[in-house]
């Protein structure tokens, strides 16, 4: 897929005229702090635009981007973050939850974006449980592998792989930003 437009069109809390619009949904999930905005800014060759909601102090909304007038890339809030405290975690994993079952559109896929160097936390073991009790289609984008050498990486993946069956791994970069043509095609495959 060639990205020939994107466009922020709103961050919403809870429910929203734009889940009911029928245009397909691939969603953003993972822990705060894993690269989730970079990932969506490479992705989408467009530097500063997953941060355009943040900007706003919107961190706790969920943001909206139309792709090609033809997809959102849904940046759902970064869960598990240390200092918001557990009230604030449970708010967050609620948040997600609602969306999931508030949104009739399709989700076409949901993207889980964790950190190579720190692997699976309890946090993501929790949402791929919860999204594939909902029969969502997973893949797992393993960010940051420029932190690792090779030997640390292929021993990371391995780790992860054995623990995803049935998961497609795409191991990335957002600062190298190399093979995003790759994830792209995959996430709308
Ligand atoms: P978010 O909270 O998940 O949206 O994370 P951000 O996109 O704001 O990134 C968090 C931090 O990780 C920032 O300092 C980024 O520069 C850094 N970061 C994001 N992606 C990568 C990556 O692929 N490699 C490295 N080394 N750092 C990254």
């Amino acid at each position: 897929m060639k990205i020939k437009s994107t466009q922020f069109v709103k961050g919403i809390t809870g429910d929203d005229e734009i889940l009911h619009d029928g245009v397909p949904e691939i969603a953003f999930i993972g822990r705060s702090n894993v690269g989730k905005s970079s990932v969506i800014n490479s992705l989408l060759n467009a530097r500063e635009l997953a941060r355009t909601g943040k900007k706003q102090g919107k961190t706790r909304e969920i943001n909206f981007f139309l792709v090609n007038e033809k997809y959102y890339f849904v940046d759902l809030p970064g869960y598990g973050f240390a200092q918001g405290g557990l009230d604030d975690r449970e708010k967050i994993r609620d948040m997600i939850i609602q969306y999931f079952s508030r949104t009739e559109n399709n989700i076409h896929t949901v993207a889980v974006i964790i950190d190579a160097k720190v692997g699976l936390t309890n946090f993501d073991r929790d949402m791929i449980e919860i999204l594939y009790d909902n029969e969502h289609r997973v893949v797992l984008i393993v960010n940051k592998t420029d932190k690792l050498n090779q030997k640390e990486l292929s021993t990371q993946l391995r780790s992860i792989e054995s623990e995803c069956l049935g998961i497609e791994i795409l191991p990335y970069s957002a600062v190298i930003n190399k093979g995003a043509g790759f994830v792209l095609e995959n996430l709308i495959a």
